[in-house]
């Protein structure tokens, strides 16, 4: 009798270990995270700090009887898969990779330009390591961070001097408030522009601290106009590029060398914000002819300013070109300071310079690659586009290959539009506005356009069709075929 008690307890600490021993062990669940490759942002410590607390959970339900022994295994390890992946979800950045299927080259809530090649790899080294940012390298002295870009903009521009802030509102704000501030600028009603909502040239200028003084009408400003706004108090004209709209019909406008000659008659500098500022001739690449900002400087304006990610294809900046003095005056002002771009976008911006310098830009730049596509080499990634879908929709979607237009999008050329090819996808019961849902919850998000009451992808801003092999699963809407 004296052994039966000992064996009793022996027996049921076996039967109460032969289900723990059923669960997978740690390691085994990192082996198998391992293999995922949606799980490699999280850390080991993180995961192992996870599988254990499953594992926990799992003991307790088999000890419990909740779950069976035979299968606790597989379920814990397909629990444990479940909740990595749901944490790795979780943990996704919140500025995502996108596909632009709008067909707009330019798409400011999409990020404008694509960078090229050569300054995605400048931004990506200037943030790895130690540069030469206000460092001059002969002297060992200070240096001026506008000087490694200058003289590429000199020779892109015909201009004296640059210097580059963060975008081209803040090169309109630093230049009105240098040249301006307490002083009235004389700007015509027909150019006080309005872009994207937040950039209101009215209230720029207040900002600025300078006074706005409009002449003329909406749809005609006359020499006579200016000349009689022009006083003591005058202390710019100014000339801004009707980006995003066109006054077209009965309309007269002061052109810019007339404009320079107004201004020079009486004293009075003239400056221009160009907003896209093409550096090359866009008709050479089968576009209509934008303001080359080269033109503009020729023609006598004194300062230019433009944006660097819009037909330039660079990194987001303000960049303003003009007569040394003026420049250094903009230098000299602390506002330059709390404006100013950082490393990675005068890497980039350099490196983009140099491409319109000296290289083959037509294939290198991704603005004017998208741009110059035609609806031709746009229908072979539609067609390979339209496969890819077919094979992930269920059969009542239907995907049709269709003739379309796109825009340039920033304000550039807003009259022009692009022959384009779009793929237009209908649905039986689907509205246009929930195929647009379903496919911006695709992984990754899907952004196309609605126009007519019908969904479409216009694939001018798509060049490998495989970006639409897209993850529909999972979707909460759950379109997708099983
Ligand atoms: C786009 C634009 C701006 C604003 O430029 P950002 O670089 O976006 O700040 C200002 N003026 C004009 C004429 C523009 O076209």
């Amino acid at each position: 009798m004296a052994s039966e008690k000992p064996k009793a307890n022996q027996q049921r600490e076996a039967e109460c270990k032969r289900p723990l021993r059923a669960l997978p062990s740690i390691d085994a669940c990192l082996k198998i995270a391992a293999r995922d490759d949606r799980l490699r942002n999280l850390s080991r410590d993180y995961l192992k700090k996870l599988a254990r607390g499953a594992q926990d959970e799992f003991r307790t339900a088999l000890v419990s009887g909740a779950i069976k022994v035979e299968t606790a295994s597989k379920q814990m390890l397909g629990e444990i898969v479940q909740r990595m992946l749901s944490l790795a979800q979780a943990d996704e950045p919140k500025l995502r990779t996108v596909v632009n299927a709008t067909g707009v080259v330019l798409h400011t809530n999409l990020g404008r330009a694509l960078l090229a090649e050569t300054a995605i790899e400048a931004a990506a080294t200037a943030a790895r390591s130690a540069i030469n940012l206000e460092y001059d390298l002969d002297s060992g002295g200070r240096g001026d961070r506008d000087n490694l870009v200058e003289s590429e903009l000199r020779e892109l521009t015909g201009a004296e001097a640059a210097t580059i802030v963060n975008n081209n509102a803040a090169a309109v704000l630093l230049t009105l408030n240098t040249l301006a501030a307490g002083r009235e600028v004389v700007v015509s009603r027909g150019e006080l522009i309005e872009i994207g909502g937040s950039f209101r040239l009215p209230d720029v200028m207040a900002h600025s601290g300078a006074r706005l003084k409009e002449v003329g009408t909406t749809n005609r400003t006359h020499r006579r106009d200016y000349e009689q706004a022009i006083g003591p108090e005058t202390a710019l004209l100014l000339k801004v590029h009707p980006s995003n709209y066109r006054i077209i019909g009965f309309t007269h406008e002061v052109s810019l060398p007339e404009l320079v000659a107004i201004g020079r008659a009486r004293g009075v500098e003239v400056i221009e914000d160009l907003g896209a500022g093409a550096l090359i001739d866009l008709s050479l690449y089968g576009l209509p002819h934008e303001p080359m900002v080269r033109e503009r400087i020729a023609a006598g304006a004194g300062i230019v300013t433009f944006s660097g990610d819009k037909l330039l294809g660079g990194p987001q900046a303000g960049i303003v070109v003009g007569r040394r003095e003026l420049i250094e005056q903009l230098r000299a002002n602390p506002l330059k300071r709390a404006l100013r771009c950082d490393k990675l976008t005068l890497a980039a911006l350099e490196a983009t310079l140099r491409l319109h310098l000296r290289g083959a830009i037509a294939d290198a730049l991704p603005t004017l690659r998208m741009l110059g596509r035609s609806a031709g080499e746009i229908e072979m990634v539609a067609a390979r586009g339209r496969d890819i879908l077919r094979e992930r929709l269920a059969t009542e979607f239907q995907l049709d290959i269709v003739d379309a237009y796109s825009e340039i999008g920033s304000g550039s050329l807003p009259t022009v539009q692009l022959k384009t090819r779009a793929i237009r996808i209908t649905h039986p019961t689907m509205t246009a506005g929930s195929l647009a849902a379903m496919f911006r919850h695709a992984r990754p998000p899907v952004i196309g356009r609605i126009r007519e009451g019908a969904f479409f992808l216009d694939l001018r801003t798509i060049e490998d069709p495989a970006a639409l092999a897209v993850d529909f699963v999972g979707n909460t809407i759950g379109f997708a075929r099983p």
